[in-house]
This record gives C-alpha cells, sequence and structure tokens, in this order.
C-alpha cells in the first residue's frame, strides 16, 4: 500500500505521512536534540522558549497545564502551527535525518514511547547560552521582573476588592515586556529572530491564557476580556 492511498477504517500501525502531527506544531526540545545546535541543523532564530508558569495545551492527552519549568519548541510557520520544517507540497520533513527526539518517538497509532519522556531532560535556554554570556543576566532580571507568577497574581486580584490598581499592575507588566524587548535588541544587537527564545512570547499574546486580550490605541494598552484560546501553545 503506497503512504497515499490509506484506508482510514483499518486500524493505523504505520506512518502515512498525513502530516497532522508536524501541523499540530513542533516538538518540545530535550537534551539529546543539543547535538543538533552543535550541528548547526537548529539555530536560536529557529525555537522559542515557553517559559515557566505558562499554560500550555497537550495535544495527545488532550488538557491543558500550567508548566512548571520552562520548555523550547521549535517555531510554527506562517503564522501557524505547522512545524517551520514541514513542507506541505512533498508531505516531508525538511530536516527528516536530523529531526528531533520526540519527532523520531512519535507513532500517532502509539504514543507510548513519546509519553515516556514527556517534561523529562527538557532542553532549556541555560543549555544553549554560554554562562558566561553577560546576556544571562539580563534573562534572569527580564524573569523576575516579568514573571508569569507575579502577571498570576494580578489577573487573580481582577476579581478582588483592588481591581483598579490589579488592572494597572497588569498593564504595567504587560508594557515592561513589550517595550523591554525591542530597546535591549537594539542596545545588545541582537538578531530579531532570537527574541522569542530568549524571552518567551510576548505578554500581549499570552496574555490570552488568562481570558484577556489587549488593545492598543497609540501608546496607550487597554485590557479587555477575551476568550480563552485553545490548543495555541501546543505541547
Ligand atoms: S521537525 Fe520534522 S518531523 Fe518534527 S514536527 Fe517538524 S517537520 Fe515534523
Amino acid at each position: 500500500m503506497s503512504a497515499f492511498n490509506y484506508n482510514p477504517d483499518e486500524p493505523r500501525t504505520h506512518c502515512i505521512r498525513c502530516g497532522t502531527c508536524c501541523m499540530k506544531g513542533g516538538p518540545t526540545l530535550h537534551w539529546e536534540d543539543a547535538v543538533l545546535f552543535k550541528k548547526g541543523i537548529l539555530k536560536t532564530s529557529h525555537v522559542y522558549t515557553l517559559r515557566k508558569g505558562e499554560m500550555v495545551y497537550h495535544n495527545i492527552r488532550d488538557t491543558f497545564f500550567i508548566l512548571q519549568e520552562e520548555i523550547i519548541k521549535i517555531k510554527g510557520k506562517d503564522n501557524k502551527w505547522t512545524c517551520m520544517f514541514y513542507n506541505h507540497d512533498q508531505r516531508a520533513c525538511t530536516i527528516y535525518q536530523h529531526r528531533p527526539i520526540e519527532c523520531r518517538l512519535l507513532k500517532c497509532w502509539d504514543t507510548q514511547e513519546l509519553e515516556g519522556i514527556f517534561l523529562k531532560k527538557l532542553l532549556q535556554r541555560k543549555h544553549l547560552i554560554n554562562p558566561d554570556d553577560p546576556i544571562m543576566e539580563i534573562l534572569t532580571a527580564h524573569e523576575q521582573r516579568c514573571s508569569y507568577a507575579l502577571l498570576e497574581k494580578s489577573v487573580k486580584a481582577l476579581g478582588g476588592r483592588d481591581s483598579e490598581n490589579a488592572v494597572k499592575k497588569i498593564l504595567d507588566l504587560l508594557q515592561y515586556d513589550y517595550y523591554f524587548r525591542p530597546f535591549v535588541t537594539e542596545k545588545l544587537k541582537i538578531a530579531q529572530g532570537d527574541i522569542d527564545f530568549l524571552f518567551g512570547r510576548p505578554f500581549v499574546t499570552t496574555i490570552s491564557m488568562f481570558g484577556l486580550r489587549v488593545e492598543q490605541r497609540g501608546d496607550i494598552f487597554w485590557l479587555v476580556p477575551d476568550k480563552p484560546k485553545k490548543a495555541k501553545n501546543e505541547n
């Protein structure tokens, strides 16, 4: 049977190259994948960081959970979740011989092996940045000033007596994170493609995990209710 004349009524036992797994989002990276950076197959501009405290969607377990530690994933392409290394026309991975460990273990008809490494031996920013690099201090400072713990605390306070102050604190965090990025990019001559690896995705995007959205009018930020966005941080 060729890869493309699969009978959907038969139980699947092999990959039919439907591309579904690659279109659901790039893999989370593990220690084993560090060698791909050493070989130049992967670059930091190919990946982004999901920080501690961020809510992610696990598409195998079909559940949301909060990250207890950061993870690094391969970016999507064309503003979609499809892994940037997936070639639609050829229904193929463009780095197949060097694909990350999650891609090598994933069998959509039997996810046991993939589940076995779930959130274990995670590749993190500290593994890819020289400890003497001055950027490490800036990452630590950004984490302290703009942590998800701080954001969540203020979001929880929205329902309390001092909701006005909670809104102010949330907007302060959002704006700090928003303006910090171009500032350090310029000052330290950081490549634009490395920003989401270094500092994670911006709060103005991930605030949606709390059912909130930011509207920007000129320099002014407004916080407005939003429908929680499902499956936007797939793992
Ligand atoms: S690295 Fe290759 S196999 Fe893995 S999700 Fe991306 S395109 Fe698919």
